[in-house]
């Protein structure tokens, strides 16, 4: 018997899903993807617990005649393309024909179609990829499409389905960016009985940002256009002082399709480069519109990336026109120097008084001193120092993998020798970063940043009790993307039991009253943005992991940097309160706070012994 053989369509499907079906935001990415393409005016999406219960997908289009409704759901049945050629002038968000046979392979799935001119409609019902029912029908025109109890038939992979509010914020994500792309279409979303979002039609994708991103940010962006002859580049972008900590406000998009695109993400953050520190981010919607034979959609099975023929070139496009917009070099009517980029029209520049460009500016040199005031050591071993290593501590010292509350106590217990560091003779600061003592056995180099971050963490994660909460001076608004939100909401609890106090304001958007008096001088927002950013997906973080998340994030934005000269009241505040904490071993990441270099390791490098 032959070992080889063909897998019956049905597994097939199966297996096609574990690619195109990785969760209920890829379920309703493709729902709507077909609804789009079938030319829907109006789509609402309804769902049951965050899609894994029910996702039901209406729309006002094309509809499907009742042969065509059969054979839309056999594998590589579709309607957008015929030949290999046609992929090269598609327009239409799909063509792989692949989508609704997986779908109906891993769920309950049924069908509700109807043409405008029909006289009936026609409903299919699948289950597990197994045709259950098909039937005339009356119906309006369109097409609904229900999916319920998604992966009902693989456990292993409804397994790995999270909470209702992460496959929620997923979805809301991928919504998000079909909507900007599609301002002609009407969407709307409930979750259960709540309306999630209404975007009614609009205009142009300009407006429909401002729905999306909300009027506030939307506000706050340049818009830019820009022609050559084989591209047309537009969208809108922040000025260089509306960051955020992550790349979730970077919307792409090719020929109208949504895309995570590494290079054109690159591209679109070295247009920033030098007025947004490392580790920021713009929010920057951005189109391109590319002839489609200069771009290959095909190379990915969602889609979700591409590749062009000429990237090089396309990246340059992009950068440029974004540099030349922050600069403000292309105004309205004026010829630029793009070279063979002739500009469209582009809106106001931003005037150059809106930036804070001190802030943002790197110094020169990055991170470290100028190499004149870098006082010249002799080349050292670093088996000379004596470096507590994190292994050496117990876990609570470890940083990211302790254990939780347990071995925070445990850490109570460990106390490092050096608990004087405030008695022992300062000699100096060496390259604005290290703060370097005299001790009886040696010399003891601070990191003073590592210092500072752990002296923050030590104050915040030693109130057992409620904290003291201090009141903004105004109550602050803050809008968020869905999953953001979404983390937010399932923080809040923990949040405003540490003296916090945040509330829901409808939407993604809440609003903060208080914030911990020992975080009393931080940017509110800034430290709820870059919590969101930095903490951990998982679904039930408890509450330690959360304050410990809160202080290694609210320390780098109190702690003092490296690369900053320390007046010497500032070091010895520093090095006093540096005595009182707990653990002066490690910084809250984990890296050595401090090590000596001992006098018989100097001597030994002096070759005196
Ligand atoms: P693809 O979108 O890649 O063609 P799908 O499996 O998603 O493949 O859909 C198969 C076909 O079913 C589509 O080509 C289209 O003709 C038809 N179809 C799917 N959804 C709809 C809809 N909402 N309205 C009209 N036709 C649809
Ligand atoms: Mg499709």
């Amino acid at each position: 018997m032959s070992k080889i053989t063909i897998l019956p369509d049905i597994l097939c499907n199966q297996i096609a899903a574990g690619e195109v079906v990785e969760r209920p935001a890829a379920v309703v990415k493709e729902l709507l993807e077909n609804s789009i393409d079938a030319g829907s005016r109006k789509i609402s999406l309804s769902l049951g617990q965050g899609g894994r219960k029910e996702i039901r997908v209406v729309d006002d289009g094309s509809g499907m005649s009742p042969d065509d409704a059969l054979l839309a759901l056999e594998r590589h049945a579709t309607s957008k393309i015929r030949t290999i050629e046609d992929l090269q002038s598609i327009r239409s968000l799909g063509f792989r024909g692949e989508a609704l046979p997986s779908i109906a392979a891993v769920s309950r799935f049924e069908m509700v179609t109807k043409e405008l001119d029909a006289l009936s409609g026609t409903t299919i019902r699948i289950e597990g990829g197994v045709l259950k029912d098909v039937r005339e029908t009356g119906c309006p025109a369109g097409t609904t499409i229900t999916v319920r109890d998604l992966f009902y038939n693989i456990p292993a992979r409804r397994k790995f389905l999270r909470s209702i509010d992460t496959e929620l914020s997923h979805i809301s994500d991928q919504l998000l960016r079909l909507s900007l792309a599609n301002p002609e279409v009407h969407f709307r979303v409930i979750h259960q009985d709540r309306q999630l979002y209404d975007f009614p039609q609009v205009k142009d994708r300009m407006e429909r940002a401002g729905q999306v991103l909300g009027t506030s940010i939307r506000s706050k962006l340049q818009p830019f256009s820009v022609e050559t002859q084989q591209l047309k580049i537009h969208g809108l972008m922040s000025s260089p002082d509306l960051q955020r900590p992550g790349a979730g406000h970077l919307f792409a998009y090719v020929n109208g399709r949504a895309v995570w695109d590494r290079m054109l993400n690159r591209a679109i953050l070295s247009a920033y480069e030098t007025v947004i520190a490392k580790g920021k981010f713009p929010i920057v919607v951005l189109f391109v519109e590319i002839p489609p034979a200069l771009v290959d959609v095909n190379v990915h099975p969602t889609k979700r990336e591409i590749r062009f023929r000429n990237p090089g070139e396309v990246m340059e496009a992009v950068r440029e026109t974004l540099r030349l917009t922050l600069e403000g070099s292309i105004t309205p009517g004026s010829a630029t120097d793009l070279g063979s980029l002739a500009p469209l029209q582009a809106g106001r520049p931003f005037p150059r008084s809106q930036y804070t460009w001190e802030t943002q500016v790197p110094v020169e040199g990055g991170l470290g001193p100028s190499p004149q005031a870098r006082p010249k050591f002799s080349p050292l071993q670093m088996d000379a120092f004596q470096v507590p290593t994190p292994s050496s501590l117990p876990p609570a010292c470890r940083g990211e993998n302790e254990e939780g509350p347990a071995a925070q106590a445990a850490s109570d217990s460990v106390m490092v020798s050096e608990s004087s560091f405030s008695r022992l003779p300062f000699l100096g600061q060496l390259a604005d970063s290290y703060l370097l003592l005299e001790a009886e056995d040696g010399l003891i180099i601070i990191d003073q940043h590592a210092a500072h971050e752990r002296i923050i963490y030590d104050r915040l994660s030693s109130v057992s009790a409620k904290e003291p909460a201090q009141r903004l001076f105004r109550s602050m608004v803050v809008e968020l993307l869905p999953r953001e939100a979404a983390k937010l909401r399932r923080w809040m609890p923990h949040l405003n039991n540490l003296g916090f106090e945040i509330e829901p304001f409808g939407g993604d958007t809440f609003v903060m009253h208080s914030i911990p008096a020992v975080l009393g001088d931080c940017s509110p927002e800034a430290l709820i943005r870059d919590l969101l950013e930095s903490g951990s997906e998982d679904e039930h973080t408890p509450q330690w992991s959360l304050l410990y998340e809160l202080a290694k994030t609210a320390a780098c934005h109190r702690a003092i940097k490296a690369n900053q000269r320390l007046l010497i009241d500032e070091v010895r505040l520093l090095l006093q309160t540096l005595d009182q904490t707990r653990i002066a071993a490690t910084c809250p990441h984990g890296r050595p706070l401090w090590l000596k270099l001992g006098y018989d390791e100097i001597a030994r490098l002096f070759h005196r012994t």
